[in-house]
């Protein structure tokens, strides 16, 4: 008989479209999955809201692999020890990539490792389009613009995602083991969000027939629910992005009239694989600006500026909006991200990198290549970036998406009496019980991030 084999997930919680796992199960033995909170030096440590995501997929998942006969396990330490120790005995260790410069020299350490006790290691396809190491400019280079990017990805087979393997029926018991306590902020995000692979799938499903067709028009305003809210899912791998290319692309081919609005939402998915082509290319990201000069920004430290900003308390609604909408339910509309990020990096002119750590731990989409790709963006030091004298203007970016003020008033209480042409601007006209005035005045701050950024 085929001997053990042992699949070590990471981002790719799911049996469809899961390449390791289908080779783990086509080895015909006995198919052992292990998953590991690593604390392994050098390795980002994931976010509390992205924990309480993973302990609940994590439960699912263990649920569904139960069902083909492969049993999850959990643990908690450093994987360069636990992998090598839980292979023992098998004949290969299977995984799908992760992208990282740092994650990727851990693997390849492991992957040594294993080959030196003798044991087969394998590493497959991840979770992104194209591999960022199959794509390449003309001249061979990595891409730094997005549009020429999403042009030669749009050229590219993507690969049919597999199906999800079938292996032998067993009662579904099983609990992924481990021990976690649940932070008490946390339990309010289960109001809002169903976990894991079966979830994502019907959200897709729902978007694509109910709400695509509406994207383009209204995917800028935060109060409609006119995106897809996949994000969560596809950071931990619920569902991959070929599933997500395949099922929309088909839904173009039956239905030709929602082809227009689908492309336009594969080219945001595109921004997806976009980040993680310069994760896979370029020195950490979530360190090292993309173009060097704007490394030596003088950031300002100004700790209550940013209590106010983490808080919802900036006095500017729909900056408060989007933090509050934050805390409350593990995600930001995106136009509101890319506010909060600007007010941030540009009027308060705060290093980037601390709106980056407070995302990082907040949101439940928190991804190592798309949350500091976009920060960078925002910040100005992204290669295909937000130019540095492109600074919104919160009080008018409200009143063109938010025009009815219904977002703010739904997440900032204290301004929902006000009238619609002083609801994004309350400290026109007096003060406001119980809500701050603006923390900055925008026009100034506009004028110092302008003049610092220009300095370099
Ligand atoms: C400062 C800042 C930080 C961000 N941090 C993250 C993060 O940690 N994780 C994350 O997934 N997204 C991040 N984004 C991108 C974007 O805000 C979210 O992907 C989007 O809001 C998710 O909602 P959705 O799934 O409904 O998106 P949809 O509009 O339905 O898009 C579908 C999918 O495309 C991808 N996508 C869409 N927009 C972007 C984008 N700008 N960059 C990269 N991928 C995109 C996402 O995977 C998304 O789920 C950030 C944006 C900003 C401005």
């Amino acid at each position: 008989m085929a001997k053990k084999v042992l699949l070590w997930l990471r981002n790719d919680l799911r049996l469809g479209d899961n390449p390791a796992l289908q080779a783990a199960m086509a080895a015909g033995g006995t198919v052992e999955a292990l998953y590991v909170h690593e604390t392994d030096r050098g390795l980002r440590p994931r976010g509390a809201a992205s924990r309480w995501w993973l302990h609940q997929s994590l439960n699912a998942l263990a649920h569904d692999l139960k069902r083909i006969g492969v049993t999850l396990h959990v643990l908690e330490g450093e994987s360069g020890t636990i992998v090598p120790e839980r292979a023992r005995g098998a004949a290969a260790v299977l995984w799908n990539r992760r992208y990282g410069p740092a994650e990727r020299e851990h693997d390849a350490v492991i992957k040594a490792r294993l080959k030196g006790d003798g044991i087969e290691a394998h590493s497959h396809p991840g979770n992104v389009l194209v591999e960022p190491f199959e794509i390449a400019t003309k001249t061979g280079k990595p891409y730094s613009v997005y549009t020429p990017f999403w042009q030669a990805l749009k050229q590219r087979d993507i690969p049919a995602p597999l199906p999800k393997p079938r292996g032998r029926d067993a009662e579904p018991t099983a609990q992924a083991d481990g021990d976690y306590r649940e932070p008490a902020w946390a339990r309010k995000l289960g109001a809002h969000w169903t976990v894991g692979e079966a979830a994502a799938g019907e959200r897709l499903d729902a978007f694509l027939d109910e709400l695509v067709e509406g994207y383009p028009a209204d995917r800028d305003l935060p109060r409609k629910p006119a995106t897809s809210r996949l994000s969560p899912y596809l950071a931990l791998g619920e569902i991959s992005a070929r599933q997500v290319w395949h099922t929309a692309m088909a839904v173009a081919h039956a239905e030709p009239e929602k082809a227009g609005s689908i492309d336009k939402f594969l080219s945001e998915l595109a921004w997806r694989d976009f980040n993680h082509h310069q994760l896979y290319h370029r020195e950490d990201i979530s360190k090292v600006a993309m173009v060097e000069k704007y490394g030596h920004l003088d950031w300002r430290d100004d700790p209550a500026a940013f209590a106010a900003w983490t808080s919802g308390m900036t006095g500017i609604p729909i900056i408060d909006a989007g933090m509050r909408e934050l805390w409350e339910t593990g995600v930001m509309h995106n136009r509101v991200r890319m506010l909060t990020a600007s007010l941030l990096a540009k009027n308060l002119l705060v290093d980037w990198h601390k709106g980056e750590e407070w995302f990082w731990d907040t949101l439940l989409d928190a991804d190592a290549a798309n949350n500091p790709g976009n920060w960078q963006w925002v910040a100005g030091s992204g290669l295909d970036a937000s130019p540095y004298f492109r600074i919104f203007n919160p009080v008018t970016q409200g009143e063109r998406f938010d025009p009815t003020g219904d977002y703010v008033r739904q997440w900032v209480p204290e301004v929902r009496n006000l009238p619609d042409d002083r609801v994004h601007k309350p400290w026109e006209g007096g003060s406001v019980k119980g809500y701050p005035k603006p923390i900055v005045d925008l026009k100034l701050t506009r004028e110092r991030a302008l003049a610092a950024f220009k300095a370099l």
